[in-house]
């Protein structure tokens, strides 16, 4: 497989004329610079090494539209609790697929699927890993790749039980979890190669303190581990209240602060909670288009790339799938915090959306030698994009102005008039008892 780009942005830089050569696998074995377009090969105009969703929950979808009028981040809580309810491994199965279909057709290559909903609604298992496989499923029909991030999730909060709504969520214990975990391994290495398991800690509301090493010690190395940190003030007073250390401060106690974390939101830090992570070379996940729709707050983007952290975005509920918007609304939070143009830079946005993503994935960096053919064709002459300079179409572009978009060196593509009609179908059926 050939792709061939007049321009290509990537790592931060504009390299011109580039053919990629990938194997069977979709990596990248051979890059020639300066290059003639070659008559056999895909070639592409302007385009960019893919965007990684670094955080994703693909049922949320369902609540777009309908529940933006008021509340607070709990009372959404509760209607993201009852959409979970109606999941079976079919309908997963099928709204996964157009969700995932929506991301690539966005210039998501990647997407990290925080995943959760694991059994029946009783708490009892579905045979064969059936909510794990539909997620599998529904990447593979929409070309996307995954890293499935499969949770722990054992308590209803910090000392508190769960609740009837999360127990298919949670697992009988610790050792639970990684027995599935295991054998759902087994399972996911003989799918295709772009599709990767990972795994992730919920929240240390949800996680007690005495698993957290447990997960972090059993898991080898190279598995990438996710955690939702301080998206709300109350998990911190939570935490204060029972551990007498912040949540950063207890993963840190319990040792899980290593370069192969991902921190998702982290939005209500110290300075020592900061520090504490850019010593540990984590990467943090912002969410910027949901953390301003469930007013989360502001977090410490500038500071913690300062600190040593490595920041990459994700798509969170799903209420946009836009990685051009995501890695704006980073910007425009840093600049309405500190009234300060500038704090993240076009090129470091381009970084954050490509390698950061990657990174927090545990996969390589995209569109060079030993990392994947994975790449997002731009119009730069669209409405929105005409006039703009390459490096700064992160201020300028939009999901609309993706022309198309490679995966493992294959086109990807999904007409987006069908789409639209599927999800609405899809969603509508969903929430039949309420319309
Ligand atoms: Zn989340």
């Amino acid at each position: 497989m050939r792709v061939w780009v007049d321009t290509l942005l990537r790592g931060g830089e504009v390299h011109r004329r580039v053919l990629l050569e990938a194997d069977e696998t979709g990596t990248v074995v051979a890059e020639h610079t300066g290059s003639d377009r070659p008559t056999d090969a895909l070639a592409l105009g302007v385009a960019s090494a893919g965007f990684a969703n670094g955080h994703s929950h693909a049922f949320h979808r369902v609540l777009r539209g309908r529940t933006h009028v008021s509340g607070s981040f709990w009372t959404w809580r509760e209607l993201m609790y009852r959409a979970a309810g109606r999941l079976t491994p079919d309908r997963y199965r099928d709204l996964a697929t157009l969700v995932f279909a929506e991301m690539v057709t966005a210039g998501w290559t990647s997407v990290g699927e925080f995943h959760y909903v694991h059994h029946r609604p009783d708490g009892t298992a579905y045979p064969a890993h059936a909510m794990e496989l539909a997620l599998v499923d529904a990447a593979e029909t929409a070309g996307i790749r995954l890293v499935l991030l499969d949770t722990c999730y054992l308590a209803g909060g910090i000392g508190q039980p769960l609740g009837p709504e999360q127990r298919r969520f949670a697992d009988a214990g610790v050792h639970a979890w990684l027995d599935r975990w295991h054998d759902l391994q087994a399972l996911i290495a003989q799918r295709s190669p772009r599709v990767t398991l990972g795994a992730a800690l919920h929240s240390v509301r949800a996680v007690p303190r005495e698993a957290l090493s447990v997960v972090n010690d059993a898991l080898p190395g190279t598995v990438p581990l996710h955690i939702h940190l301080s998206e709300q003030t109350a998990e911190n007073e939570d935490s204060l209240a029972h551990y007498g250390l912040t949540p950063t401060g207890l993963l840190e106690a319990e040792g899980v602060l290593s370069p192969r974390l991902s921190v998702v939101h982290a939005t209500h830090l110290s300075p020592a909670d900061i520090a504490a992570l850019g010593r540990a070379g984590a990467t943090a996940v912002f969410c910027p288009t949901t953390e301003a729709d469930l007013g989360d707050g502001i977090g410490p983007a500038r500071e913690l790339a300062d600190a040593g952290v490595v920041l990459a975005v994700g798509s969170d509920q799903n209420a946009i799938v836009d990685p051009w918007l995501e890695l704006r609304g980073l910007e425009a939070g840093e600049r309405l915090r500190s009234r300060t143009r500038g704090r993240i830079d076009p090129v470091e946005l381009w970084r954050i959306g490509s390698d950061g993503g990657h990174r927090a994935l545990g996969l390589p960096e995209p569109a060079r030698v030993g990392g994947p053919l994975d790449l997002v064709e731009v119009d730069p002459r669209s409405v929105r994009t005409a006039g703009s300079a390459a490096m700064q179409m992160p201020l300028s572009a939009t999901a609309s102005d993706v022309r198309r978009v490679v995966v493992g060196g294959a086109q990807v593509a999904h007409d987006p008039v069908e789409l639209g009609a599927a999800l609405d179908r899809s969603i509508t059926e969903l929430f039949e008892e309420d319309v």
